[in-house]
């Protein structure tokens, strides 16, 4: 599978927004996008007028690297969510935040999204009892998702759960911190996704 393998905290640099890509550091006064405040480059720090075009465009890639996925797949999503009923934007971001990969980084057993990614890869975790390691897989309302028995002894795991609180709480879900499980309470609401995302810039680079 194709992936991003350059600087992340260059793509926070890029996107003038905390991406939280990279767990701890995200958090500490090393954070890239605190000591440099401007775009990455040789030409990052000169003055740049943004056309319609180049302003839906950087949504668009901030969005995709938020949830850590890569053009063809994002577009993808895009075109289930302009499909189905209702506000397309809404329909996106809310499809985006269901993905279980997303939903084991917001109940905190991963630091970032890459982690949660690899973790649903690697089969650390059943939804409902069922194995899942599709990281795409979509989680409805209700649905349950443990860790694995041999994972529960995992460190890396344990102090990412420890540290979870800074993150605040999540209001469409439940973590059970002692049985290393978590619950989806509801489905997500546009007001539940809390990054400064305009979902219509997207809708418009996409419906071009
Ligand atoms: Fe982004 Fe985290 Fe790097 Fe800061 S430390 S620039 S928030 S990835």
């Amino acid at each position: 599978m194709a992936r991003y393998t350059g600087s992340v905290c260059r793509l926070c640099r890029r996107e003038n927004v905390k991406l939280m890509l990279k767990g701890d550091r995200c958090y500490s006064d090393k954070c890239a996008i605190e000591r440099r405040p401007y775009p990455p480059g040789q030409h990052g720090q000169t003055r740049k007028k943004f056309t319609d075009y180049g302003i839906q465009l950087r949504e668009k890639q901030k969005v995709k690297r938020i949830y850590g996925m890569l053009e063809r797949q994002f577009r993808r999503t895009y075109h289930d969510a302009a499909r189905r009923k209702g506000v397309t934007g809404e329909n996106l971001l809310l499809a985006l935040e269901r993905r279980v990969d997303n939903v084991v980084y917001r109940l905190g057993f991963a630091s970032t999204h890459a982690e949660a990614r690899q973790m649903v890869r690697h089969g650390h975790f059943r939804v409902n009892g069922r194995k899942v390691s599709i990281p795409s897989y979509q989680l409805k309302a209700g649905d349950e998702l443990v860790l694995k028995d041999r994972s529960k002894k995992n460190q890396h795991i344990a102090d990412n759960l420890a540290a979870v609180d800074r993150r605040g709480k999540v209001a469409w879900l439940e973590l059970n911190k002692d049985e290393f499980k978590g619950k989806l309470l509801q489905l997500p609401s546009r007001e539940d996704v809390t990054m400064p995302i305009q979902e219509q810039l997207i809708v418009e680079l996409y419906s071009k």
